[in-house]
């Protein structure tokens, strides 16, 4: 019996005429995962399988990083015909005997048929193929509700008829890219990459921008954001890190500025150069990490004064109703908390004000501002960005 992986996908059945360009796109995002395994891809009506492979759990593995995929079974394949499927469900179960006693165990056949010519309804065939398994071991006994054995027959539309015991659940979400492409700063902290995954997941595809202040923040302080870039791209495919240089502008804020508003000054600027690279990239919306009242720069009156620089692109901020619990959880989820916690420092903490602005005012933000060179230095910074292309897979 030849053995398949069976994937199902979840909300691309919404996507009415639109479908066929999301099923094709979550399809190469399965295909570059995979891109270096010995495996087969196919698409089915309504299915992806993947066949004639060796290393299952590593394919399985990888297989639950990709958005868009709900759930996937480990299923034998066989020619739908009512008779083969009889036999290959008893030596399913002579198969299970062998591993475990199945005196007192109860069981369910659940059949679902795709294909409208087979010529049973599902529920008279599950009934039917569940008194050939209880004539031939007749230690089991039938419960259709949580069953110890809960066998399930997909027929198919391409005449191919799929059989397995479970569905190992899958991330969900949306194709990665599309929603197109965004851009994520992305600081060495908890918050950040946990927004990067969650938009990821809703099929915007990330590429990251970190600011960093060499020689006040050290290499391994980079090194951290490319190493968390590298497990965002574990679910996000192929991605650009944009590493700016940042010292030379907070020394200007810090030479020029009210201390006060050195974080409001700063965000405000990593917002015009994070515009300028989405409209240069047609990357379509700014990702980041705040959520509200976590920290004086994401007051309700912070995010105003730094959202008010953007000019068109987006800036979505997943993570704004979540507690720090709940986003830590998700950042052990996806692997990223251990890194998040390494103690290096981010430009944010060089040149920290005593006494930040818990409220500023666009004005006053202006007024600041205006004592520096503020397009000179944004040109620059822009120049001397180094991009780092990302691709863990
Ligand atoms: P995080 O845990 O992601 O660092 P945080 O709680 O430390 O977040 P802030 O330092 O106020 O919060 O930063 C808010 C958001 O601003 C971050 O989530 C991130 O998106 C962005 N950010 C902060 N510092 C940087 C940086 N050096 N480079 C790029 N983005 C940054
Ligand atoms: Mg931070």
């Amino acid at each position: 019996m030849k053995k398949v992986i069976l994937l199902r996908y979840g909300e691309i059945h919404l996507k009415g005429r639109n479908r066929g360009y999301f099923e094709n796109l979550l399809l190469n995002n399965i295909k570059s995962k995979l891109k270096n395994i010995k495996c087969n891809i196919l698409r089915i009506a309504g299915r992806y399988l993947i066949t004639d492979f060796e290393d299952c759990d590593l394919i399985i593995k990888k297989l639950q990083s990709i958005f868009g995929l709900v759930s996937l079974s480990i299923a034998y394949e066989i020619e739908t015909n009512e008779d083969l499927i009889n036999k290959t469900v008893l030596s399913i179960f002579q198969d299970l005997e062998e591993k475990i006693n199945l005196e007192q165990k109860t069981f369910k056949i659940n059949v679902t048929r795709a294909d409208k010519t087979f010529p049973f309804h599902s529920d008279t065939f599950s009934a039917s193929v569940g008194a050939i398994v209880l004539n031939a071991f007749p230690q089991l006994k039938v419960k259709l509700k949580n069953p110890d054995i809960d066998l399930l027959i997909e027929i198919r539309e391409n005449k191919k008829t799929y059989i397995y015991f479970d569905k190992v659940n899958c991330c969900g979400g949306m194709p990665v890219g599309c929603s197109g492409e965004g851009l994520l700063l992305l600081s060495g902290g908890i918050d950040s990459p946990v927004a990067g995954y969650m938009m990821a997941k809703r099929g915007l595809k990330i590429n990251a921008i970190h600011f960093h202040s060499f020689p006040y923040t050290s290499l391994q302080a980079k090194e951290k954001v490319l190493t968390l870039a590298n497990k965002l791209s574990n679910y996000n495919g192929k991605m650009k890190v944009f590493m700016v240089p940042f010292t030379k502008i907070q020394e200007s804020i810090h030479a020029n500025c009210d201390d006060s508003f050195m974080i409001t000054i700063m965000r405000r600027i990593m917002l015009r150069i994070a515009e300028k690279i989405c409209n240069t990239n047609n990357y379509k919306a700014i990702v980041t990490g705040e959520s509200l009242g976590q920290v004086a720069s994401q007051t309700i009156e912070s995010i105003t004064v730094t959202n008010n620089v953007l000019k068109v692109v987006p800036l979505l901020r997943p993570l704004i109703g979540m507690d720090k619990s709940e986003i830590t959880k998700i950042a052990k989820n996806i692997d990223t908390f251990e890194t998040s916690i390494l103690p290096y420092e981010d430009c944010c903490t060089v040149f920290l004000p005593k006494n930040p602005v818990i409220k500023p005012t666009i004005e006053r933000a202006e007024k600041e501002e205006s004592f520096l060179n503020i397009n000179d230095l944004i040109e620059e910074a822009i120049e001397k960005t180094e991009i780092i292309e990302i691709d863990c897979n």
